[in-house]
């Protein structure tokens, strides 16, 4: 594959080292490994069924990989991967498809997941759950309210969440990620179901968290352009092998890449859209 090593000394927070993962007789992924930095943004491509949201799910303890191991700041976290504890690690996430509570409204929503942070024993199963939203008698806190205005829901914060328009859902989704103070963020497929306007608003947002909370983000997307347009290292899945590592650029140009993009689809047997060029505005 093509490999452009990195310069930077800083030791990743979150690291995949070798992972597979069979499902029965499938191989979702072999021999994976992929490396988050500090503060970097990290960008998952790839075709259909490539095993994107598998090795997500790998690396935020939803899946226990069949082979390889996961490691935070370098410590191997084979025995302690659940989703609970890799939130206390500092590892949020966002589903593919919004999972949020009908009953809650958008600011319970964020201030669940404030106060898990606050308790170091509130788990993640509370923020998924709702648990402990009304047992916790601390004032709701600024960074609420900010997180809130940052992703433009102040206006609907006392919504409740059944109805929302996707658009909408899915900034609650990444505004209650951020209220957890991770240092890394999994977005899987932030921008799917959003028109170009709120695509746009959600990538400045998600950019300036970068800039403003020093946090790491991981951008499993189908939308190619997106991707190569925020990262600073995109990785590209297909059939579940890494085919591509490096800068936008470089990926955006590679042949391998535009075979994977140009060859038939495995899952639905269509044709994906080719990267651009390298060199196109971006
Ligand atoms: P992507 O997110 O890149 O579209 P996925 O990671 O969802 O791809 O899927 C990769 C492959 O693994 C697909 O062939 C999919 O059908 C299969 N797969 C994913 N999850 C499961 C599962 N829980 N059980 C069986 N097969 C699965
Ligand atoms: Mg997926």
């Amino acid at each position: 594959m093509t490999d452009i090593p990195t310069t930077n000394p800083t030791p990743p927070i979150l690291s995949t080292v070798g992972i597979g993962m069979r499902f029965g007789g499938l191989t979702a992924l072999d021999d994976v490994s992929l490396d988050v930095p500090a503060a970097s943004i990290v960008g998952l491509v790839g075709p259909n069924g490539a095993g994107k949201s598998t090795l997500f799910n790998v690396m935020s303890g939803y899946l226990r990989p069949t082979s390889g191991t996961v490691l935070i700041d370098g410590v191997e976290q084979t025995r302690r991967s659940t989703p609970q504890h890799r939130a206390h690690m500092g590892i949020a996430r966002t589903f593919q498809h919004p999972e949020l509570f009908s009953d809650l409204t958008i600011r319970e929503h964020v201030t669940i997941a404030r106060r898990m942070r606050l308790t170091p024993r509130r788990l993640w199963s509370d923020v998924l759950t709702g648990a402990g939203l009304r047992r916790n008698t601390q004032p709701d806190d600024e960074v609420t309210e900010q997180l809130l205005v940052d992703l433009s829901l102040s206006e609907d914060a006392d919504r409740i969440a059944t109805g929302l328009p996707l658009g909408v859902a899915r900034r609650v989704e990444v505004a209650r990620a951020l209220a957890t103070d991770p240092r890394v963020v999994l977005l899987d497929e932030p921008s799917s179901g959003l028109d170009e306007g709120e695509t746009a608003e959600l990538s400045e947002v998600l950019v300036s968290a970068r800039e403003r909370h020093s946090v790491a983000l991981v951008l499993v997307e189908h939308d190619v352009d997106l991707v190569l347009g925020m990262s600073d290292t995109v990785y590209v899945l297909d059939f579940g092998k890494l085919i591509a590592r490096g800068a936008p650029e470089m990926v955006r140009s590679d042949p391998a890449v535009r075979a994977a993009y140009l060859g038939d689809d495995p899952v639905a047997g269509t044709a994906h859209p080719a990267p651009e060029p390298a060199g196109t505005s971006r």
